[in-house]
């Protein structure tokens, strides 16, 4: 994280401690208790507040039931163009503390050593802080071009705001030149992770007693049938590929991560319910993989029919997120660096936003304050220099999009 001494630091000088006025606004943010399974209004009503109180008008992008929101932003050009430009996203959403044991209350922010402790520290609201404390620079700028801010909900369970958010964008015309997705990187400049994809199985047999199997239709057998199957693609992804070095785990991974199945020792399961993933590179064709799954489904099901003509197996995407691998020449790569982002060829194990931005044309990198290794961890926090970081980060950003003097 930190460059030791004998390394070169690309940007010399740059402070280590953030504002004042940055850090109450991070404070602020995490003094909401934005949980994903709660609604995220209050938290989005306030930035809409602190953005309209530098006349930076916010819309909403409600969820289907209306209890959650997603915001976005649009500071336009000096001009008033609000075509082109940079999107700063940041999803608004943390994971629960459930279970955790905390050294301080995670919703009550505190700095201790040169550290930020709270729950969504790192995972992310200092980046949207930071937003939220350069919006004034933001709108007195002379922008060449404009900034959108793109906040999301629910992001922690699967993506599933932001593609209300990136289908807004689209709908809108927006046509951004480029996404930075603020997720901590320790402000590395990510161009790549992979998709998320998982699935639920519900296979329906028929219940008797476990003495009379020939009047049963065991759900726990097919189930199993599925999970060796499930693994089979895993070896198979393992061995074969395709690879990408840029990776911890250099391949597509699947894994059976639950089940649930049976009643009673003696009966026979009418229910089993299998739990399962994949994490693919870009390469792999994703519809493809998919329909593998879908067909040993089907496979399965018509056996199981041929005794009992009720059975069913039933597959589900119960979550899905798209990779992103933007090229190493995209000039979003080149941009992120010129803002003070370190480049690196690393690519991540989580997934983010990112490839929902991508996928909508958006040349996307992910860079952020904060380790990933603290994220949804008990006694989360972000390093202050981390935040420094990322405050310098914005605000050349905004000088580099600004009409020269
Ligand atoms: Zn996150």
């Amino acid at each position: 994280m930190d460059a030791s001494p004998d390394i070169e630091e690309p940007h010399a000088g740059m402070p280590t401690a953030p504002s004042e006025a940055t850090m109450a606004e991070i404070a602020a943010l995490l003094r909401f208790d934005t949980t994903s399974r709660d609604s995220n209004l209050p938290l989005v009503e306030h930035a809409v507040a602190r953005l309209a109180a530098v006349g930076v008008d916010a819309a909403l992008v409600p969820s289907p039931e209306g209890d959650k929101a997603n915001l976005l932003a649009t500071i336009p050009a000096a001009d008033g163009t609000v075509t082109g430009g940079i999107v700063l996203s940041a999803h608004t959403d943390v994971v629960p503390v459930d279970g955790q044991v905390w050294s301080s209350a995670p919703f009550e922010p505190e700095v201790r050593d040169g550290r930020l402790y709270a729950r969504g520290a790192a995972d992310m609201k200092s980046f949207l802080g930071v937003l939220l404390a350069k919006a004034p620079a933001m709108a007195t700028a002379r922008l060449a071009e404009p900034i959108h801010l793109a906040l999301s909900y629910d992001e922690e369970v699967g993506c599933v705001g932001a593609i209300g958010l990136v289908d807004e964008i689209v709908r809108r015309g927006l046509a951004p030149r480029g996404c930075v997705v603020g997720e901590p990187t320790s402000m590395r400049i990510v161009r790549g992770h992979k998709s998320m994809n998982v699935f639920r199985v519900d296979v329906r047999g028929l219940a008797a007693h476990s003495s009379l199997t020939p009047q049963g239709e065991n759900a726990i057998v097919a189930a199993a049938e599925l999970v060796r199957f499930v693994q089979g693609v895993a070896d198979e992804l393992r061995e074969q590929g395709p690879f990408d070095d840029g990776y911890v785990v250099p391949f597509t991974t699947v894994s059976v991560n639950r089940i649930d199945g049976g009643i009673a020792i003696n009966t026979i399961p009418a229910e089993c319910t299998v739990h399962f993933e994949f994490r693919a590179l870009t390469t792999v064709d994703h519809e493809a993989l998919v329909e593998r799954f879908r067909a040993e489904c089907r496979r399965i099901e018509a056996g199981m029919r041929e005794r009992h003509p009720g059975a069913s197996v039933t597959l589900t995407t119960t979550a899905a997120a798209p990779g992103v691998d933007t090229p190493a020449d995209a000039d979003i790569v080149a941009l992120a660096a010129a803002w003070g982002g370190e480049p690196s060829d690393d690519k991540v194990t989580y997934g983010t936003e990112a490839g929902l931005f991508a996928n909508a044309g958006i040349p996307t990198v992910v860079c952020g304050p904060g380790d990933i290794a603290q994220a949804h961890a008990p006694d989360e926090f972000i390093e202050l220099e981390q935040i420094a970081r990322c405050e310098a980060l914005v605000d050349r950003l905004i000088a580099d999009l600004s009409v020269d003097a």
